[in-house]
């Protein structure tokens, strides 16, 4: 399937289409999210299982490979086409996190990779035969402070040597690669703390038990996390991504694309809420008529469905900006915060919407509820967003 025709890709000039773009898209995403009911997931929740199932059929679809260049095997899609299909697993009910990362994981690879890592491994993630979806970066003892990580990494001879610590690790048990961030050179060592750290693919198939131990953590969303322990670890210096000591600059570079891809998967959710929540409110009669009459339940729905239309146009403009090379930074940002705050509105508005049901798991709704609060906190969380905006939009001074 073809689906550059309908993308708005213009070199010169950013355009930003509006209503059900990359329709033929969404509706395979529809198509195969109907296999996949709210019982399904329901199981999943029940025993921290892994939709393997799920990610395989969007693997069939080459949805996984979107992003990847069509020379190394991939769809070389544009990111909006990414952020549909994944705004559109969440908006039919079904859950992108356990596969999202295998879409942008890898662009670190492609962009900072050589061209012998690219050939090697990108052709096999695009086919879906090797998964790269777990990315260790967080650390229990320095969460949004990044650049104060204490995984050390040091050369020896054709390998490196690693140890340390990564928490919240997603999908490591669920991944044959990971991209680990450490730092190889100390911090007292360098200009600015932002230098001396670098990014390495572990093959977590030979690591497993050979340095690394991945433990999962039972976490209140089924979002198959892990705490990674890393001691003596070799890693061949070949699996070095891009220059030593680079590897902030180059993770930064890739947090544009995934911040705008989770609030799109944000979006996805809150519609998905919502539509549930208004249809509840048509339907439960209570005092003699639908729960939906009272402004007390139709403005919150209204104010949500609003949030959200708003969140979503800013969405469209980040991807546009995104796929036009400009800058974005602000934009995706901003898109995530609002999208994660607009999302985490509706699913509180229909909880409330649906009264005590809202408790019983068969409705959904108090998964969805628990799954969508997790994008205020991760990938990073609003007060870091914000942060960002006050300094680097607003020129205000640095806070931390
Ligand atoms: C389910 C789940 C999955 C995750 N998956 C991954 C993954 O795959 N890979 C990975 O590397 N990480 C992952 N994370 C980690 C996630 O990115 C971090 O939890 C997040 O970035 C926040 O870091 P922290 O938990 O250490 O919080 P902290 O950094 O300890 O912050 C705690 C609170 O203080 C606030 N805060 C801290 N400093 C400041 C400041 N200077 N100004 C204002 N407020 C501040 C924060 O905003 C936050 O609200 C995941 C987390 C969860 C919960």
């Amino acid at each position: 399937m073809n689906y550059h025709d309908t993308a708005q890709t213009a070199d010169m000039e950013v355009t930003v289409a509006l209503g059900e773009d990359f329709s033929e898209l969404r509706n395979t995403v529809r198509q195969i999210c109907k296999g996949f009911p709210g019982e399904y997931w329901r199981k999943l929740d029940d025993c921290s299982g892994y939709p393997t199932e799920f990610v395989a059929a969007l693997t069939e679809a080459g949805f996984l490979g979107a992003l990847i260049p069509e020379e190394y095997g991939g769809s070389g899609l544009p990111l909006r086409a990414a952020a549909v299909i994944l705004e559109e697993i969440n908006a039919n009910g079904c859950s992108a996190s356990p596969a999202h990362a295998q879409m942008y994981i890898m662009g670190t690879l492609l962009r900072h990779g050589n061209e012998h890592q690219k050939t090697t491994y990108l052709p096999e993630i695009a086919a879906g035969r090797l998964r790269l979806q777990a990315f260790g970066v967080t650390e229990p003892n320095t969460g949004s402070d990044t650049t104060q990580l204490k995984t050390r990494a040091e050369r020896q001879g054709d390998v490196y040597v690693v140890n340390g610590q990564k928490v919240w690790t997603s999908r490591a048990l669920h991944s044959d690669l990971m991209l680990l961030l450490a730092r190889t050179t100390p911090i007292d060592q360098v200009r600015t703390r932002t230098e001396g750290l670098s990014v390495f693919l572990v093959d977590l198939r030979e690591a497993k038990g050979n340095g690394i131990e991945i433990r999962p953590i039972k976490a209140m969303v089924n979002h198959n996390t892990t705490e990674v322990f890393i001691e003596n670890l070799k890693v061949p210096a070949a699996n070095l991504i891009g220059e030593e000591g680079k590897g902030f600059r180059y993770i930064l570079d890739g947090m544009n694309a995934e911040r705008i891809l989770v609030a799109s998967e944000c979006v996805g959710d809150g519609r998905w809420l919502l539509n549930k929540g208004v249809a509840y409110a048509n339907e439960r009669r209570v005092f003699g008529r639908p729960i939906g009459q009272n402004q007390g339940i139709q403005f919150p729905l209204a104010r949500a469905y609003a949030e959200l239309e708003a969140a979503d146009m800013m969405c469209r403009r980040a991807a546009a900006l995104f796929q036009a090379g400009r800058p974005c930074g602000p934009d995706a940002n901003i898109a995530k915060l609002l999208a994660s705050e607009a999302t985490w509105k509706a699913a509180d508005t229909t909880f409330q919407t649906h009264g005590g049901f809202a408790f019983a798991q068969e409705y959904d709704v108090e998964r969805k509820w628990r799954e969508v609060r997790l994008y205020q906190t991760a990938p990073i969380s609003t007060n870091m967003v914000l942060a960002y905006v006050a300094q680097h939009v607003l020129g205000l001074p640095r806070s931390y």
